[in-house]
């Protein structure tokens, strides 16, 4: 597998380019920078990758800023949890209008739910949804990875002061998902370093107890 983390936008979210190695099928997580695209299209076309889709572990504008040039320069399919589809193409809902620029995305081609299976080759994401910081986020695992968007981060989690956050939904997401999950999975946050599971259960002060 190839997994390349990219620091994009001014909010330094994480952006995931991981790829089958073997039929080099690929997909993009969070480009929350428009700036970053030509270095994502660069990757691609240098590494020979298919890119098959954009995915939104939630609909902030800082994991979707860089979903409409991803969208007009590749074929890839844009993905989100059906609960956050209506921030792609909303820029009060997706925040960009608060942050002073007007950015919205294009629809998305696929609603994920729980429990879906997303292909790449021979590798599979299994979709979580983990609610709490936005009404549709979601975390994705892929082998001995999970990326946990802006749910779970080293020592913290998201936010929830936001309209269609709430706290008692993100603690439960992370208690009642997440920390199912076995000690060895590797975090991949949507900001700052990763983590492992089994990290966060003995020292993250939000979810120890
Ligand atoms: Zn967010
Ligand atoms: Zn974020």
């Amino acid at each position: 597998m190839f997994l390349k983390r990219l620091v994009v936008g001014v909010l330094e979210t994480n952006c995931y380019l991981i790829s089958c190695k073997i039929t080099k099928k690929a997909a993009v997580i969070d480009p929350g920078g428009e700036d970053e695209v030509d270095l994502i299209l660069d990757l691609l076309q240098k590494n020979n990758f298919d890119l098959k889709y954009v995915i939104n572990t939630h609909g902030h504008i800082d994991h979707i800023a860089g979903n409409n040039l991803l969208k007009a320069k590749t074929e890839a399919l844009l993905l989100i949890h059906s609960l956050d589809a209506d921030m792609l193409v909303d820029a009060n809902k997706n925040f960009s209008s608060s942050m002073g620029k007007e950015i919205c995305s294009p629809p998305a081609d696929k609603l994920l739910e729980e429990g879906d299976e997303i292909s790449l080759g021979r590798l599979y994401l299994t979709v979580i949804h983990t609610p709490g910081h936005t009404p549709g986020g979601i975390s994705l695992v892929l082998n001995n990875i999970v990326f946990t968007g802006d749910t779970l981060f080293s020592g913290g989690i998201g936010r929830t002061d936001l309209p269609g956050g709430s706290y008692q939904d993100l603690i439960k997401s992370i208690k009642g998902k997440l920390l199912l999950l076995s000690d060895d999975k590797i975090i991949y946050p949507g900001h700052g370093p990763d983590s492992t599971i089994g990290e966060e259960r003995r020292t993250n002060p939000y979810i120890k107890n």
